[in-house]
């Protein structure tokens, strides 16, 4: 049996071309970077060499990008960074209800420390309401986030609109941009946000490393505190061959990400019209067009999410009922749940995630093997439904 894998945006496979250009690092150009002699030097070139490549990406300069160990990390460094930093200004920060609990924990903690969070609603389709946004803005407020894309439904978001705001009212606007790096053009000049993060796992790079990209002239504290690495921004010694690993992932992504979308994009489309046509009452999640490519949400009703999983899993088939982070638990996703989606309807959430390997094949052994799946469980089902 073929496994099927449409997680990916959950995690994705390390390229192997991203793999061979970490090996090295591992035993050989081992040095420690903070070190003068040729050994270490050579790492400390490489970590430049791999920071350029992060910041062409992202249309950044390389002396905005700091490394972090991933997306958490990342939006921790920018949100308690950026909230400290500023305190003197205020203690007001605003988000959105649909962020990744790397950024909504983070602001729950915030809030422990005495700053204040709105939490700004979203619309059907999963959209931060603009209005609610403008009115929550106070001459407390130091700092925006609202994340680039959802990871749950794929919706993007008005960024480029948001930054306008931000900035005709001088407050910080970060955004996690976890989900849309590598997959979609993200140009931090052309959006016009100060702080943005990044994963190397979620586009073909290793896990544990992300980065920030950090505006020149933003006011940040650091959040880990030690020796002067990463200018003083981000203390510890750096992870090189992760570096160099995510840096290699960069530079395929700026060389696949159009292409990619685009072959995704229609593998996806092709996975909706084919469950559609073949299961009846099924909800299309997210934006219909301003959505990731790689992303397919779905509801199916009167059937549990978790239970479709096990039965695709029995069948090779690995997908998701939510973020990564929230299956296990049964709670309804709270992206459905703030888009207005009652919550026995979130519990029959199924998300699919494309990427580099799924082919139509792929497609179309789901759309054979998922409706005789739910016909089999809605039969079963309590609520009652055929
Ligand atoms: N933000 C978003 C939108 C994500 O999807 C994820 C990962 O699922 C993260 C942040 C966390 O990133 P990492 O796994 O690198 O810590």
């Amino acid at each position: 049996m073929r496994e099927i894998y449409l997680d990916y945006a959950a995690t994705t496979p390390t390229h192997p071309e991203v793999v061979e250009e970490m090996l090295p690092f591992f035993n050989q150009i081992y040095g420690n970077p903070s070190s003068i002699y040729q050994l270490s030097q050579r790492a400390k070139r490489a970590i430049e060499k791999a920071r350029e490549k992060v910041a062409d990406l992202l249309n950044a300069r390389p002396e905005e990008i700091i490394f972090t160990s991933g997306g958490t990390e990342a939006d921790n460094m920018a949100l308690k960074g950026i909230a400290f930093a500023n305190r003197k200004r205020g203690n007001h920060i605003v988000t959105s209800k649909i962020e990744h609990h790397a950024v909504l924990n983070t602001c729950r903690w915030l809030e422990k420390q005495g700053f204040k969070v709105t939490y700004i609603s979203v619309d059907k389709y999963g959209v931060v309401d603009l209005d609610e946004l403008k009115q929550s803005l106070t001459d407390k407020t130091i700092l925006i986030s609202i994340m680039h894309a959802n990871n749950e439904v794929g919706t993007v978001e008005p960024i480029l609109e948001i930054a306008t705001i931000a900035r005709e009212r001088g407050i910080y606007f970060h955004t996690d941009a976890v989900q849309t790096v590598g997959k979609i053009p993200v140009d931090v000049k052309s959006l016009g946000v100060d702080s943005l993060s990044l994963s190397g796992h979620k586009i073909y790079g290793p896990k544990g490393i992300g980065a920030l990209y950090i505006k020149k002239g933003t006011r940040i504290d650091p959040v880990i505190h030690g020796g002067h690495h990463e200018r003083n921004k981000r203390a510890g010694t750096e992870n090189v061959p992760g570096i160099v690993g995510l840096g290699k992932a960069c530079e395929i992504a700026m060389q696949e990400m159009n292409f990619e979308a685009d072959r995704v994009g229609k593998l996806r489309d092709m996975l909706y019209q084919g469950l559609k046509e073949k299961i009846d009452e099924i909800i299309l999640n997210g934006h219909p067009q301003k959505r990731l490519p790689g992303i397919l949400n779905i509801c199916v009703k009167y059937v549990e999410g978790e239970s479709m999983l096990i039965n695709l899993d029995l069948e090779g088939i690995y997908a998701s009922s939510g973020s990564a982070c929230t299956s296990g638990s049964l709670e309804p996703s709270h992206v459905l749940l703030a888009m207005g989606i009652p919550p026995e309807i979130s519990h029959g959430s199924l998300r699919f995630s494309l990427g580099k390997d799924t082919r139509e094949e792929d497609i179309e052994r789901v759309i054979e093997v998922l409706p005789p799946i739910v016909k089999k469980l809605r039969a079963m089902s309590p609520f009652g439904k055929k």
